[in-house]
This record gives structure tokens, C-alpha cells and sequence, in this order.
């Protein structure tokens, strides 16, 4: 087998969605995130998954994806489109009953024009600046979309990892000023926001990371390893470089392996002579420099040369692979590449 295993373990997710629902009070609806292939790792099965978990309700980024959601889960649970109503998107949003968080006037526009009685949610922006409609906007809007029945108002917060950022109490004070009163069920968190505490759970909560093992949901169980095959060996003598631009350069006689993947499949060269993959519980050394497909390790020090070698598992999750990338958890899931052979655990209950 020439490229890695990514085995993702779908009852841990499930575990996970159960913990942040459980993290606010039994009135509020726990939904789930699953853009960008479920954090790259697989709509299908994890959006399956999350259904048989208790989830009805889940979020992607744009209607494209909302469409290969729905083929996964068949008609019943609601899909909301983050991205809202954009021009070209009407037939699948109403085929499919997609539900748009629409997030300007000329997407209500659009939304109230071409599906007229469809679902819609509506977006409002409290300070990143990204999407959603501003104070002014709403106010001009507010009584004539909310006769159209919103099913949902939401908003996004930008600093919820961060508990002390006063951003976090500014963004809460203003959705609540933009929204109390409509009688429309309401959501403001995400991963981040859940651990915030009640107040910011409103009607429903929108965790994404959190499901997949990421901070800052600390308490995660972890979902995902990955594991390179070794392909080759080499003995290295003293004095010799191994890979791209001598990257590296043996003080002492080496045994190195070459495992299967590199900055192709989402391992960045940042890793370059800097990562540590695991033999189990041993330690081992990247050396030189992570090429596209190949990277080297320094097993000089292991009884036998072994299969594999992890890249994330037990004893390097996402979060902190990540840190010595220089980049954050979401960055490496989502960058995790199509040629990994994805491999699903699920224990029957
Ligand atoms: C991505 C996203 C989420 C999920 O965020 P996590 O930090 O992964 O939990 C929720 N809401 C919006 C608007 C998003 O863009």
C-alpha cells in the first residue's frame, strides 16, 4: 500500500456531539457543522453519523455542498447554507430544500422573489465584518422579513476561542439588541461559544471543530489518525544529507525510512525538520526537508523497521501537529489531501 490510512472514528464524533449537547441546557437545539467535506474528512459518513447521533439539523458553507449533503441523508433533516442565496443556486436550494441563511437585502431579494413560502434564515453581522447584514440594514429590513417568516436569526462571533476577549461580550450584547423581540429562534455559537457559557447559546449552538477532536473543545475525544507507510530505508553515513537542499546532514550513522506522503496530502514543509512522528509510543524525527509526496524520518534508534509510522494519533493530535506547523487544527483537517485511504471505525452499540 503505497499511500497513508486516515482512519477516522465516527463514534467518537458522535460522542462529541453528544458532549457539546449536553454543555448547554436541554431547550437548546445542537446542530452540527459539517463544511468543507466535514472538515475534510468525508460528508457521507460523518453527516450519517451525526443523523444517528440525534443531529437534525446541519450547516455547510454553500449550496453545492448542501446538495451532496442532502443525497447523504435523504430528505427530513434541515441543511442551512452559510453562504445564503447567491445567483445560480435557486433550483438546488428549492429541489432540494436547502435552507440559505440569506445575508444581504439583494439575497432576500432573490430568496423572496425566486422561491417564494421557501425556508430562509437570516444573518446579521455584529462586528467581523464577514457576513451577515449590519445594524442599520436590519433595522430597515427587520418588519417586512420577519413577516416572511424567518426559521432561524444568527450570528457569528470572532474571538470565541479566546474567553477574555471583550469582543466576545460586545458581539453578545448587540445580537441580543438586533434580535430580542422577533420571536424567531436564534443561535450565536459555535464550538468556541458553547464553552463560553448559557448565555451565549440562545435556541441553537453550531458546533464544528469540536465534533473532530479540535480546540478549543478541549475535552474532545480524538477522532482521527494518520498513519504513512514506510516504503524504503536508508543507511545514512556520517557526513551525508539526506533530501531536497541537504535539509538534513548525519552526525553519526543513520537508519532513516521514507514514508509516504507529504506537502501534496496537507503536511506542510513548515513540518521540515521539525515534526515528530510515533512508532506507537516512540518517538521519531522528521529530518530534511517534507517533499511532496515523501518525507524522511530518523528511526536509527527503533528495534525493527516498523509498517508505519503516525503522523496524528494518540500521541499527536491535530491541535498540536498543527502548533509545530505554525498553523491552527482546522487548517490541517481541512488540508488532510484525497489520497489518503479513509477508513471509518464504528463499533455497533
Ligand atoms: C465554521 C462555522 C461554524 C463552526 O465553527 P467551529 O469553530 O468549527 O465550531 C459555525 N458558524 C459559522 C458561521 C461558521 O462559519
Amino acid at each position: 500500500m503505497g499511500t497513508g490510512v486516515l482512519t477516522v472514528d465516527l463514534n467518537a464524533i458522535a460522542a462529541n456531539w453528544r458532549a457539546l449537547d449536553r454543555a448547554s441546557a436541554s431547550g437548546v437545539q445542537t446542530a452540527a457543522v459539517v463544511k468543507a467535506d466535514a472538515y475534510g474528512l468525508g460528508v457521507a459518513r460523518v453527516a450519517r453519523a451525526l443523523a444517528a447521533a440525534g443531529a437534525r439539523r446541519f450547516f455547510v458553507a454553500t449550496a453545492e455542498e448542501g446538495a451532496t449533503l442532502r443525497q447523504s441523508l435523504g430528505p427530513g433533516p434541515q441543511i442551512n447554507i452559510l453562504s445564503g442565496h447567491l445567483a445560480g443556486d435557486t433550483d438546488m436550494i428549492g429541489d432540494l430544500d436547502l435552507t440559505p441563511m440569506l445575508n444581504s437585502i439583494d439575497q432576500i431579494t432573490r430568496h423572496l422573489e425566486g422561491l417564494p413560502g421557501a425556508g430562509f434564515g437570516i444573518q446579521l453581522d455584529t462586528g467581523m465584518n464577514r457576513l451577515g447584514m449590519k445594524e442599520l440594514e436590519w433595522e430597515a429590513v427587520a418588519p417586512f422579513v420577519l413577516d416572511a417568516g424567518p426559521e432561524l436569526i444568527m450570528s457569528h462571533l470572532a474571538c470565541a476561542d479566546e474567553p477574555d476577549n471583550p469582543m466576545n461580550h460586545g458581539q453578545l450584547i448587540l445580537f441580543q439588541a438586533m434580535t430580542e423581540g422577533t420571536g424567531v429562534p436564534r443561535s450565536l455559537a459555535a464550538t468556541g461559544g458553547i464553552l463560553l457559557g448559557p448565555k451565549y447559546h440562545f435556541d441553537l449552538t453550531r458546533p464544528g471543530v469540536g465534533l473532530y477532536g479540535g480546540a478549543p473543545f478541549t475535552g474532545a475525544a480524538p477522532v482521527v489518525r494518520l498513519s504513512l507507510p514506510v516504503i524504503q530505508t536508508h543507511e545514512v553515513n556520517a557526513g551525508e544529507t539526506v533530501g531536497y537542499a541537504q535539509g538534513w546532514m548525519a552526525d553519526l550513522p543513520t537508519i532513516t525510512a521514507t514514508v509516504s506522503g507529504g506537502y501534496a496530502d496537507g503536511l506542510g514543509r513548515a513540518l521540515s525538520n521539525k515534526a515528530t512522528l510515533w512508532d506507537g509510543d516512540t518517538p521519531c524525527p522528521l529530518i530534511g526537508r517534507v517533499s511532496m509526496d515523501l518525507i524522511t524520518v530518523d528511526i536509527t534508534h527503533l528495534p525493527q523497521v516498523p509498517d508505519y509510522l503516525d503522523i496524528i494519533g494518540p500521541y499527536q493530535g491535530v491541535d498540536q501537529l498543527a502548533e509545530v506547523a505554525g498553523t491552527i487544527g482546522y487548517e490541517i483537517l481541512t488540508s488532510l489531501g484525497p489520497r489518503y485511504r479513509r477508513q471509518y471505525r464504528k463499533e455497533e452499540a
